[in-house]
């Protein structure tokens, strides 16, 4: 066998990915190689920081490090900020006090600063509240002037320059993706990440904006996860989830746009409709968010973690831990355990629960590869599932029923394996010589179990359970096989001596 034409990074055990943010806590080679040996399986790459030309270079960096970790690439969408303040000092507003909000450009102060936003002032009313420096300072609107507002502060806290602003009452829709979100598209469009997340979706016409503008800039292979972080992409998230790939439960944004103690109803609610459709979810924000300066989590950290895996999602996330942090690599071992033990104690699952509606003929052999392999399990039989898939639509109608053996996806694509670093269990391997259409099935089998065996994924006295798609009608034709794999490579030894 060519050993250089199969390629794969091994995954730990744990099957929950890792998505870490990169930053200047992060970004250097060295501390990609280390990230990635504690087993992280996605690099998000912030675009509301840095320029152009750092991206760039990092995408180099990281695809020189390892030719297979995912990238996603996180737009900044109509993210409201206030304005610069005197001396670029930060000030602390007290409760009670009250500021005046102006929406032309002014430098603030003490007692006034600016949301430099066109529509500012149309979009609050008196009564309304809105958020500063992630939902910590709440102002509420006492009096609309000409061109400012007067509020007063209900909850205090430090605001300096440029902080966010949460305005969840606004219908200041700011389109999305924004300028600065098209020019960054056109970057991305030729970094060719797999994944781009777009900020702030409002509604599915939003994404297939991104998909038209990517495709316009000649790039129709990047896959789009939506972020979930306003009320009005819960309401439309049936059509937002039928037009993306994949979706982030963004909950920095989103906890401050809702009440916090909707976030974990919202976030269950959108992990079993993804689940549902096979389509990965992430969830985001504040996973470990003490370990930005601290080398262990809270319990509650842990917990946060620990369920996340619980209510089912294929990806859990890291921004300023990893970012920013001074525990990165601690951040992320502390991640990978929780996931471990939390995946270890998953209730099993009920597949008919997680049958979509769609007509899909995948998904009756994902349905019945998770009772299948359920049966293996309850009779002693050790093993492994394997799925030779182009796009990775196999791996995903067999990992959404979240069976009790690993996956192994094998697939010619590059691509395709890399995408498949945001899916649950799936270990992705890239085998650029197997053809799957031209070779007789059992051909295939073959080659692609020596493969496996090969990199160490599979042993010899395991059983496969296998989903190929048929040679001669690919359009809807799966076989789904069962074997032992020491006869398969004794068949082997046979033929050739
Ligand atoms: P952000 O998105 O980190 O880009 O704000 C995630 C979130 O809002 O949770
Ligand atoms: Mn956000």
């Amino acid at each position: 066998m060519e050993e250089k034409r199969v390629f794969s990074r091994l995954i730990r055990e744990n099957t929950v990915k890792i998505v870490a943010t990169l930053g200047p806590a992060s970004d250097s080679k060295k501390m990609l190689k280390e990230l990635l040996s504690v087993g992280v399986d996605v690099f998000r790459l912030n675009f509301s920081h840095g320029t152009h030309d750092e991206k760039r270079a990092l995408v180099e960096r990281i695809r020189e490090v390892d030719e297979y970790v995912g990238i996603l690439a996180d737009i900044q969408g109509p993210k409201i900020r206030v304005g610069n303040f005197k001396d670029d000092k930060a000030y602390n507003l007290n409760v009670g006090q009250e500021v005046k909000v102006y929406e032309k450009d002014i430098i603030g102060d003490q007692d006034q600063f600016s949301i430099p936003l066109v529509g500012f002032l149309n979009t609050v009313s008196r009564g309304d509240a809105f958020f500063v420096n992630d939902g910590i300072i709440k102002i509420q609107v006492k009096k609309k002037e000409r061109d400012h507002i007067i509020g007063e502060v209900m909850a205090g806290g430090i605001i300096s320059n440029r902080k966010g602003v949460n305005i969840p009452k606004g219908t200041l829709s700011q389109r999305v993706p924004t300028e600065k979100d098209i020019k960054d598209l056109e970057l991305i469009a030729e970094l060719n990440p797999e994944y781009v997340a777009i900020s702030f979706v409002s509604s599915g016409a939003d994404v297939l904006h991104v998909k038209r503008i990517l495709e316009n800039y000649g790039n129709s292979d990047i896959k789009l996860i939506s972020k979930i972080e306003r009320p009005i992409a819960l309401d439309n998230f049936d059509d937002i989830l039928e037009v993306s790939d994949g979706i982030m439960v963004a909950r920095g944004d989103l906890g401050v746009e809702i009440s916090p103690d909707q976030v974990p109803v919202h976030q269950k609610e959108m992990i079993k409709k993804c689940n549902r459709e096979g389509k990965p979810v992430i969830v985001a924000t504040q996973m470990l968010e003490s370990m930005i300066n601290a080398p262990i989590p809270t319990r509650a950290e842990a917990n946060d973690v620990f369920n996340a895996v619980i209510d089912g999602t294929d990806a859990i996330m890291l921004s300023a831990e990893t970012a920013v942090g001074n525990y990165p690599i601690n951040a992320v071992q502390y991640m990978n355990k929780i996931a471990y033990t939390a995946t270890q104690n998953m209730p099993k699952r009920k597949p008919d629960e997680y049958d979509s509606d769609r007509l899909i003929h995948t998904q009756v052999l994902g349905h019945a590869i998770h009772s299948l392999t359920t049966e293996m399990e309850d009779l002693n039989f050790r093993g492994k599932i394997l799925v030779l898939t182009r796009g990775g639509f196999g791996a995903r109608m067999i990992a959404k029923y979240r069976p009790p053996l690993p996956i192994i996806a094998i697939t010619p694509h590059k691509r395709t394996s890399r995408e498949m670093n945001l899916l649950w269990a799936v270990q992705p391997i890239h085998i650029e010589d197997i053809d799957f259409f031209h070779l007789d099935a059992e051909a295939i089998i073959e080659q692609s179990v020596k493969y496996a065996v090969d990199l160490g994924v599979i042993d010899e006295n395991e059983h496969v359970v296998i989903l190929l798609v048929s040679r001669k009608w690919k359009k809807r034709g799966n076989l789904v096989g069962f074997y032992y794999v020491g006869e398969i490579l004794k068949s082997d030894a046979e033929e050739t001596s």
